[in-house]
């Protein structure tokens, strides 16, 4: 058990096969006490309540720094201490670089990248008190390849602005043993991959990756539960792969 009695709070943590509801069960196995946040609150209950007795699902969308706020203020309410942040909620959109208008660079920007800033700074002051804290970003592998099969450009730039957010943070924050490192994933079979992969697809892929197939939810939750917890006591700033070695 790593995670015993750690209040941790996981966004973008509804969707039934993602990496976030992976990371909330594997918590949860954990010891610890999860708080999912999602968009919808019923779903965000429901997978609250899939996970066991005496998790959370609340309602967040991470774009609004006051319902961020919010729904910090509810946990420190309800759980008394904030120990852990997942910043996992995340868009993409597989445009071109010309394809891309104002308004899709603003909502994948603003998910990806606001998003991390906004539920940070919420978390951030119960951290500071509790003089202890890690804090967890989602980037992507398309952040250090410039482009995937799915996100668009707009989307390498958030996620490669997470990863320089992530190091910013760790910085200032690590007075007060808050800690912030990033993980990478490669290709995850999740809702955002499902039904876009032919098997061929799946196939060429899978021969490009030194590991021999593409990842799992359980693959990055597993990366997550390592920073969450004190095995990574001295590990701040970093950023780790989650790739099958993709960037060899
Ligand atoms: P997913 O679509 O299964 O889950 C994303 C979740 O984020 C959903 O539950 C969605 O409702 C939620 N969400 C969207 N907008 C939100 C908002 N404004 N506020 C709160 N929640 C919001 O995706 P996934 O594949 O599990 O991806 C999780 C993270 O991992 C994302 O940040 C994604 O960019 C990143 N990632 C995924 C892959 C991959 O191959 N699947 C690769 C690299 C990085």
């Amino acid at each position: 058990m790593l995670l015993t009695d750690k209040v941790c709070l996981i966004t973008g943590a509804a969707s039934l096969r993602g990496i976030g509801r992976a990371t909330a069960k594997l918590f949860a196995q954990h010891g610890a006490k999860v708080v999912i946040l999602d968009l919808d609150a019923g779903q965000a209950e429901a997978a609250a309540r899939e996970i066991g007795e005496g998790h959370l699902g609340l309602a967040c969308n991470v774009t609004d720094k006051a319902a961020c706020q919010a729904a910090a203020d509810e946990v420190v309410s309800r759980l008394g201490r904030i120990d852990v942040l997942v910043n996992n909620a995340g868009i993409t959109q597989p445009l071109k670089f010309m394809e891309i208008e104002p308004g899709n660079y603003d909502a994948v920007l603003d998910v990806n990248l606001r998003g991390t800033l906004y539920m940070s700074q919420a978390v951030v002051p119960q951290m500071r008190k509790q003089k202890s804290g890690s804090i967890v970003c989602m980037s992507s592998v398309s952040a250090q390849r410039g482009g995937g099969i799915f996100g668009g450009p707009h989307y390498s730039a958030a996620k490669g602005g997470v990863l320089g957010l992530g190091k910013a943070m760790a910085r200032e924050l690590g007075p007060d043993t808050v800690r912030v490192n990033s993980i990478t994933p490669g290709l995850i079979q999740t809702d955002i991959t499902a039904g876009k992969l032919t098997d061929e697809l799946k196939g060429e892929i899978a021969r490009g990756i030194p590991l021999g197939r593409l990842g799992v939810a359980d693959d990055v939750a597993n990366a997550c539960l390592f920073l969450a917890s004190d095995l990574s006591s001295y590990i701040t700033g970093a950023v780790i792969d989650v790739n099958g070695g993709m960037l060899i």
